[in-house]
């Protein structure tokens, strides 16, 4: 997993810096920005009332 090394701004492969030979800790996973979880939560809720729509449309 490619490290990150902020003081030097440079990706490094191994746990420590080549440059400054600072240890580096893994990227924290970045969290999901709201806006995705507005679409996801959107997008859910509307094939949730296509699949109703649909049901409902075979029963009648
Ligand atoms: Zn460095």
């Amino acid at each position: 997993m490619t490290q990150w090394c902020e003081h030097c701004e440079r990706s490094e492969e191994s746990d420590s810096c080549e440059v400054c030979g600072q240890t580096l800790a893994p990227n924290e996973q970045a969290s999901l920005p709201w806006t995705w979880k507005f679409m996801i939560v959107t997008t859910i809720i509307y094939v949730i009332w296509r699949v109703y729509q649909l049901i409902s449309w075979l029963l009648r």
